[in-house]
């Protein structure tokens, strides 16, 4: 086993640690509607993915402007739906990391707040 011949210091340890950064999710636009999406996931706001309607927010809309054509397409798009469900639950999970993260930095801020309130 390898073994460290020396032991870290404190300078060097904090220099090493100064450059673990967080780094930006990737970003694309919805070809759509333009919206900041994270790449290769469904767009949370139109539903579309690669121009395609693939979200329930999508499919629903159509459906109410075309009575008829809706019975035909019901048959086919359970399929279609139940492939997108997990890409759009795997969206939504995305979304709610993003905000648990959100959370935890409030609540650190707080934790904080408590602190200084009480000294
Ligand atoms: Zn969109």
């Amino acid at each position: 086993m390898a073994v460290p011949k020396k032991r870290t210091g404190h300078s060097a340890q904090g220099k090493r640690r100064a450059n673990w950064k967080a780094s930006k999710p990737a970003t694309t636009k919805c070809p759509n509607c333009g919206e900041t999406v994270l790449a290769h996931t469904v767009c949370t706001a139109c539903g579309y993915y690669k121009g395609k309607p693939v979200s329930k927010k999508m499919v629903s809309a159509p459906v109410v402007e075309e009575p008829k054509k809706a019975q035909e397409v019901k048959e086919e798009k359970p399929a279609k739906a139940k492939k997108t469900s997990t890409k759009a639950k795997k969206a939504e999970v995305v979304e709610e990391t993003k905000e648990n993260k959100e959370e935890v930095k409030t609540e650190k801020k707080e934790k904080k707040s408590e602190k200084t309130s009480e000294e």
